[in-house]
């Protein structure tokens, strides 16, 4: 077994506090059930002195570990030799300033960015972590990966499979759950993709039961290396920021894996000296997929420094599973009702002085047209940041003057069924795809304009429209 004298995981729970070594693969805390992180002795470890020297990386470009987004900052994530590292150039993400969508979510002129996720390799954040999760699947010489997919998680997995080679990808996806976008991404890659009757929960459960049976590498964000490498996405963020820490980070939360990830982050850059104080963290549900805001919100759960008090948690999944009620949101990716990662975003969100809260549908696709007609555009989930962003601003929680920065995670064209629903003029097709989810008005659609095949027709139009 691979080991190492710098990295171990380690787990999350204060009572067990069990170590393990790197080279093991294991996605709860075999003594106790709690999930793990992957800790490091800094001592060891060597960190940087200050984060201005990842700049220097931009002229190395020409090495794959300085242009990929998440490699260059190794040294905070320092599990792995760069002679293991698996990268495709992931992370070439950016950060803009958009002054249209701060006037929409309440915020002064120069004081919202947008981080564009979306511009990952394979469309969203996630490859930031699959870049991680491969590279130590290289270090203990797993051949299978295997993930549960609202649809991003699976995209990553096949490219990665795809281009590496590396490992074969098996895909649990619930039926009907999954957008074209995404689907036709894993079926491109030649993922082996097994449709459940179920939901995403379902598929869930299922692959880690699959997983164990046949030791198949898991790569969902219970994966405590998946973590490591979406870690990244602040440093990201920070350093287009010139290191200055903004006052807010909002992130849509659906198993939690982000929100936990930038946690940590921020927890090690202040436990490193490299930031004097973390910003806050808003974490957005979909209200129908609400469990962290119902769990923070409505009953009062908080991580208590690792004390969490379960009986809230678990009277409320035995109540979904009494009303067999299931998630449903527009915003697929964010359509989970038992997110893996709660205690761990428990823990981020007192370190953070987080909060969270939750939107609806009709509030996500606003949002969403905003993004698309004032920056570069996102996927239904992604907009739940902004949309959220919008209601702290309305109740005073994040200050007009609040520096924020919204992560869009995932690509506007990964769900153009949402759009083109949401900018429609055929009202079947509106209430087809939206109806049924209490969207009740595109608030700002761009109509498509029909004419007939004439061109003083055309022109008449295009007078009157622009
Ligand atoms: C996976 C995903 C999310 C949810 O992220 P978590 O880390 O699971 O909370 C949000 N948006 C998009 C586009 C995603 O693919
Ligand atoms: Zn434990």
């Amino acid at each position: 077994m691979i080991r190492s004298d710098i990295a171990f995981q380690k787990c999350i729970s204060p009572a067990c506090g069990a170590t393990y070594e790197v080279g093991e693969a294991l996605v709860a805390c075999p003594r106790c059930g709690d999930l793990l992180d992957v800790a490091y002795d800094w001592n060891r470890a060597r960190p940087p002195s200050s984060l201005e020297g990842f700049q220097q990386m931009w002229s190395q470009r020409h090495d794959p570990l300085r242009l990929s987004g998440v490699w260059r900052f190794l040294e905070l994530l320092p599990f792995a030799k760069p002679s293991e590292v698996v990268t495709v150039g992931e992370g070439q993400t950016l950060l803009q300033q958009a002054d249209l969508v701060a006037a929409y979510v309440g915020l002064q002129p120069g004081r919202l960015f947008l981080q564009y996720e979306g511009m990952n390799p394979s469309g969203s954040f996630k490859d930031n972590g699959m870049t991680a999760a491969f590279t130590h699947a290289r270090q203990i010489g797993a051949t299978r990966a295997a993930c549960a997919s609202t649809g991003n998680t699976s995209a990553s997995l096949a490219m990665y499979c795809s281009v590496t080679r590396l490992m074969k990808g098996v895909i649990f996806i619930g039926s009907g759950k999954i957008s074209y976008g995404k689907l036709s991404q894993a079926l491109d890659f030649g993922a082996l993709t097994v449709q459940i009757a179920g939901d995403f929960d379902d598929a869930m459960a299922r692959v880690k039961e699959v997983s164990r049976d046949l030791g198949i590498y898991l790569v969902n964000s219970v994966n405590p290396f998946r973590l490591e490498g979406q870690k990244t996405i602040m440093y990201r963020v920070l350093e287009a920021l010139r290191w200055e820490v903004p006052d807010w980070i909002v992130v849509p939360g659906g198993n939690l894996g982000n929100s936990s990830a930038f946690g940590k982050a921020f927890a090690e850059l202040v436990e490193l000296g490299l930031i004097r104080t973390a910003p806050r963290l808003a974490v957005i549900n979909a209200a129908g997929a609400d469990t962290l805001s119902e769990l923070v919100q409505r009953r009062g759960v908080r991580w208590n420094g690792g004390a969490v008090d379960e009986t809230p948690i678990a009277a409320y999944y035995q109540s979904l599973d009494q009303e067999q009620r299931k998630a449903s949101t527009i915003a697929s990716a964010i359509e989970i009702n038992r997110p893996v990662n709660l205690r761990k975003c428990l823990r981020a969100l007192e370190f953070c002085n987080g909060v969270v809260r939750h939107v609806t549908d009709q509030e996500i696709l606003d949002a969403k047209a905003k993004v698309g007609a004032g920056g570069m555009g996102c996927e239904p989930a992604s907009a739940a940041s902004v949309a959220g962003a919008r209601l702290l601003c309305d109740q005073g929680v994040i200050a007009r003057g609040d520096r924020v920065v919204c992560i869009l995670t995932g690509h506007q064209l990964k769900d153009p069924t949402a759009t083109v629903a949401y900018h429609t003029t055929d009202q079947e097709q509106f209430n087809k795809t939206l109806g049924n989810r209490g969207v009740r008005r595109a608030s700002f659609a761009n109509r498509a304009v029909a004419v007939s095949n004439n061109l003083d027709e055309i022109v008449k139009a295009i007078r009157l429209y622009s």
